[in-house]
């Protein structure tokens, strides 16, 4: 029969309380000599016996009782530390399962445009090649021009570029942009102005262009630095 480490484990505490016959001794001892494992389970138990011992020393338990109640505690710790290890194991479990469902379906990224297939059809409807998560709009406002314009950018999931998969329709849906007398631009803002005004966080909420309380001749600078590097996806021509 082949000595395992979970025999050696049993025999552990008697080893360690001196009460083993010779050949059982020199059976653990045989095992210890080539086993870490085993070594370190046998440094613990050590410890917790001499912590228990001194227990005892201190008036908790006579003397008699202190052999068999320290294998009692050990075999109980022993359980407990189990029964620890198995929760521990299916939190872990769970958050790893949940981290992996919000980074394939949850955590937005930037699409560039030119991946959005993107399109404007002749009665100003606006279309998508591709599948998206979610159409971000950052500003909608009049620029230094008197033109009234709107800023997005469109954004995807690990669902959407790799599952193919959406249930969402591959219109972005300004309504009829050419009919909506009210816009004159469309702009797809550049990458780097979601990334340097951080526009978009982590959790999905978003931040827009101008912030709260920025003068007007502020947001009038920045409406023009961002439409000279941004690209023009559809203006009124008549
Ligand atoms: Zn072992």
């Amino acid at each position: 029969m082949k000595i395992t480490c979970s025999i050696i484990e049993d025999l552990m505490q008697q080893y360690v309380d001196g009460i083993l016959s010779d050949d059982s001794r020199r059976l653990v001892e045989d095992h210890l000599d080539s086993c870490e494992e085993c070594r370190q389970k046998l440094l613990q138990i050590r410890s917790i016996s001499e912590e228990l011992d001194a227990g005892a020393k201190a008036g908790q338990a006579p003397a008699a009782e202190q052999g068999y109640g320290s294998f009692r505690r050990f075999r109980r710790w022993f359980k407990l530390r189990r029964t620890l290890t198995i929760i521990l194991s299916v939190l872990i479990t769970f958050c790893v399962a949940c981290g992996g469902l919000f980074l394939m379906f949850d955590l937005e990224s930037y699409m560039p445009y030119q991946k959005t297939g993107m399109y404007v059809d002749k009665d100003g409807m606006m279309f998508m090649e591709q599948p998206f998560y979610m159409y971000r709009g950052v500003y909608s406002g009049v620029d230094s021009s008197g033109a009234m314009i709107e800023i997005f950018y469109m954004t995807d999931t690990f669902q959407e570029r790799h599952l193919g998969a959406s249930t969402r329709a591959h219109i972005v849906d300004f309504g009829a942009i050419g009919t909506n007398p009210s816009i004159d631009k469309v702009y797809y803002i550049a990458e780097e102005y979601v990334k340097n005004k951080h526009l978009l966080s982590l959790f999905g909420s978003h931040a827009t262009l101008i912030p709260p309380g920025t003068s007007k001749d502020e947001e009038l600078r920045i409406v023009n630095d961002v439409e000279n590097n941004s690209i023009l996806v559809w203006e009124r021509s008549e």
